[in-house]
């Protein structure tokens, strides 16, 4: 690594006197703080008076002495050694003309690319960033090295583009004959137990379709997360920036989220134009609107665990609460799905129940077994459908880079999938993900600094979504109650009756 560093340094007053004394201090500086220690650890710094008060500085380091953290440091010394005694002072609006970092990356980019604040060079391994005209204060924050970060993650996601996500099989259910290979959206719209809702990706649930859904969350409940001891609680829909922020959310997927904006005011009279132009036009002006509304600053919940996280942050958790078995039946979960939206299955609104576990790793372990065998006795027994389960790589494993068969199998990701006879054979359609399992190791933990009393925390979850196990058992069962499976009938004895429409 090489930091090669041009700065502007102001002083306050004249140099021209006192020159002497100022390349005695640079001089100083150049032997006994940067040009000390083991060679990988030396710096070189050259100065040059241009005009009367401004200092023209170069500063040659190596990865252990990055030139930069040197300009306060200097600035502090000048003023020590030279402000106090010459009454010039130093180092005030210091500006970085050009500031040149070079770097091996572990693997050869494949292709360029581009990051803010910097012109980015690849050759082979070697990068190169140039930042032009920064200053002290995008320095002091930590921004370099995060670009540096940033550099070296986008050349190694290169690897990974196009090579479709991990999926590794853990464990398949018999072959079971469905009942039907109709598309159980299309066939519930036909007999008005759902309807398309009033924008995109949202449904309207009628009776039976509810009567469906509220049978799934049952089982959810009274099959797995009751017998575990999972508790009840209510998250917030609405997230805020700094929760999504820690959770690494927001840089995972802006794209998918739907943004909240709350007014500027609620003061009547800054809305009464917005008023009276609708009384007038019957219609809504943008303009005005945009007028009183801020810039969103959260997001509507996208899978229940950040705020559940964020409801932790900062606490020590008792000894003997641990493990902690929480779950959200509450928060929707809302997704920008795009060209994905498909029926009930992938939707822009869907209703999860998301359990949470919190505890030591020995813990944690153990909970997924049981959950994994509770899931097992519900998907096998009772909605007795054909599934199967994988391990997959989320997309903040991927990040940190932990890709492949790296990937220890104590944390990770075990995905749900249901054969979906609509969409074609067994072998080429693809599969429903209705669910999955996570242990996440300490990340969120850390991410929200959680504390246990003695023990090393782990969390983890599991997203349940009701959609999605609704669709799986429709897919395969068909929507004649006569020919459900009679376990599953236990927790939905009839369908209402709905509302008959003329
Ligand atoms: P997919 O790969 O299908 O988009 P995902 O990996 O984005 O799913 P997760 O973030 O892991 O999904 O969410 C966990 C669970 O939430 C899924 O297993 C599923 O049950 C449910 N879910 C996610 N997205 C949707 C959606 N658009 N519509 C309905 N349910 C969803
Ligand atoms: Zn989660
Ligand atoms: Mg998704």
């Amino acid at each position: 690594m090489k930091f090669d560093l041009k700065a502007d340094f102001p002083l306050s007053g004249s140099a021209v006197s006192i020159k002497k004394e100022i390349d005695e201090f640079f001089s100083d500086y150049d032997k006994n703080v940067l040009n000390r220690g083991p060679s990988q650890k030396r710096a070189k710094i050259t100065w040059s008076l241009c005009g009367e008060d401004l200092y023209k500085l170069h500063i040659v380091s190596g990865s252990n002495n990055r030139a930069h953290n040197h300009l306060p440091r200097i600035k502090k010394a000048w003023n020590i050694k030279i402000g106090k005694k010459y009454h010039v002072s130093g180092g005030k609006g210091t500006k970085i003309e050009k500031y040149k970092i070079e770097f091996e990356l572990e693997k050869e980019s494949l292709k360029e690319i581009t990051i803010p604040f910097a012109e980015v060079k690849l050759k082979g391994k070697q990068a190169t960033i140039i930042l032009k005209d920064v200053t002290e204060e995008f320095l002091r924050r930590n921004y370099i090295d995060r670009m540096i970060n940033l550099v070296r993650e986008k050349v190694e996601n290169q690897y990974y583009e196009g090579k479709g996500e991990f999926w590794k099989p853990i464990w398949q259910s018999p072959e079971k004959k469905p009942m039907w290979s109709k598309d159980p959206t299309e066939e519930m719209i036909k007999l008005g137990w759902i309807k398309q809702g009033p924008t995109k990706g949202k449904w309207f649930y009628r009776p039976q379709a509810v009567a469906i859904l509220k049978a799934m969350e049952e089982i959810a409940i009274k099959e797995v997360l009751k017998p575990l001891g999972f508790q009840e609680i209510i998250a917030s829909h609405v997230v805020p920036f700094d929760i999504w922020l820690k959770t690494g959310h927001l840089e995972g997927m802006p794209g998918e989220f739907y943004y909240v904006a709350e007014p500027v005011t609620r003061d009547v009279e800054k809305w009464q134009r917005f008023i009276d132009l609708m009384k007038i036009t019957k219609d809504v002006s943008f303009d005005e609107l945009n007028k009183n509304l801020s810039t969103p600053q959260a997001g509507i919940c996208y899978a229940q665990c950040p705020v559940i996280y964020w409801s932790f942050k900062g606490k020590t958790i008792a000894e003997k609460s641990l493990p902690v078995l929480v779950y959200d039946n509450t928060a929707n979960s809302c997704r920008y799905e795009s060209g994905g939206r498909h029926g009930i299955e992938r939707v822009d609104e869907f209703h999860r129940i998301e359990p949470i576990y919190i505890g030591t790793r020995e813990q944690l372990l153990d909970i997924r077994g049981k959950l994994l065998e509770r899931y097992q006795h519900v998907f096998n027994d009772i909605l007795d459908i054909e599934w199967r389960m994988a391990w997959v790589t989320p997309w903040y494993m991927k990040q940190a880079g932990k890709i492949g068969d790296t990937i220890k199998q104590d944390t990770g990701t075990i995905d749900f999938e249901a054969y979906m006879p609509y969409r074609g054979s067994r072998r080429d359609s693809e599969w429903l993900e209705f669910q999955n399992l996570s242990i996440l190791g300490d990340k969120y933990i850390k991410a929200f600094n959680i504390k246990a009393q003695k023990s090393e925390l782990w969390s983890g979850c599991s997203g349940i979504g009701l959609e999605r196990w609704a669709s799986a058992f429709l897919a395969q069962k068909g929507l004649d109650p006569n020919k459900w499976p009679p376990r599953f009938k236990k927790h939905l004895k009839e369908l209402p009756e709905g509302i008959e429409f003329l």
